[in-house]
């Protein structure tokens, strides 16, 4: 098992089909014990549940500092360390760059980046004192082809900044043995893009993609799975693509 013995948090992990469910799913098959977080409204203690009755599921918001680290305490009273943080959670928007408002602006960069800067800040203490740790951010292929399928450009911003915040982190924390990665999804069928794109719409993408299909959560989940574990030992400040081919 990849991940036995380990810890992980996942945030945003408590939606059903979505892309930190999957994750915390597949890192628990390999061992971990789970933290699953999100705000209340997810459940994210029926979603810990459903993946087995040794995991934990916080109420937290990645926007809220105090929040953040009250979970975390959380988490390590209940498990005693915290060896991989998903920094998961995030919303997007389709709008165009002259209808963003200030106040969407706000809400798109708040979740994605000051939500990974904040919950990295309340785990990196537990991982300094264990001399390790793996912090895995969830940006997008929106962050590089400029401008995204459902994200309009604040979210591809906020995914952007996401990569330079988890580089600078895996330069400073490198030598204190944690690593710091990217993932950088293509277009994933979960609740972000329901209703949002007709079957034939999605067929005409997949058929853009070199793979012939939109990405599976169980995808990205498995990439988490690598970044979380021994295996990638040597990996940070990296951004794994994982997008059927898109950028190619
Ligand atoms: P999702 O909507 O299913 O999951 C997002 C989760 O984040 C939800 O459970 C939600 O409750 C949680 N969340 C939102 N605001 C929060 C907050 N303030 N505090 C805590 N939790 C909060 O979406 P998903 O498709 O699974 O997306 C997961 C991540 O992957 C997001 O960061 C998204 O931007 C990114 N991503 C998704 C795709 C895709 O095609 N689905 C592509 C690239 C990147």
């Amino acid at each position: 098992m990849l991940l036995k013995d380990k810890v992980a948090v996942i945030t945003g992990g408590a939606g059903i089909n979505g892309l930190g469910y999957a994750t915390a799913r597949l890192m628990a098959v390999q061992g971990a014990r789970v933290v699953v977080l999100d705000l209340a409204q997810a459940d994210p203690a029926g979603a810990a549940a459903r993946i087995g009755s040794q995991h934990l599921g916080l109420v937290a918001d990645v926007t809220d500092k105090a929040s953040c680290e009250a979970a975390i305490a959380e988490a390590v009273k209940q498990f005693g360390r915290i060896d991989i943080l998903v920094n998961n959670a995030g919303i997007t928007q389709p709008v165009k760059t002259l209808e963003i408002t200030g106040t969407d602006y706000d809400r798109i960069l708040d979740v994605s980046l000051r939500g990974t800067l904040y919950m990295s800040q309340a785990v990196l203490p537990t991982m300094r004192a264990q001399q390790g740790g793996s912090i895995i951010c969830i940006s997008s292929v929106s962050a590089q082809r400029g401008g995204g399928i459902l994200g309009g450009p604040h979210y591809s911003a906020a995914k952007a900044g996401v990569l330079g915040l988890a580089r600078a982190m895996a330069r400073e924390f490198g030598p204190e043995g944690i690593r710091v990665n990217c993932i950088t999804p293509g277009l994933i069928g979960t609740d972000i893009i329901k209703g949002k794109l007709t079957e034939e719409k999605k067929a005409e993408i997949a058929e853009t993609i070199p793979l012939g299909r939109l990405g599976r959560a169980e995808d990205i989940g498995g990439a988490c799975v690598f970044l979380g574990s021994d295996l990638s030992q040597y990996c940070t400040g990296i951004t794994l693509d994982v997008n059927g081919g898109m950028l190619i």
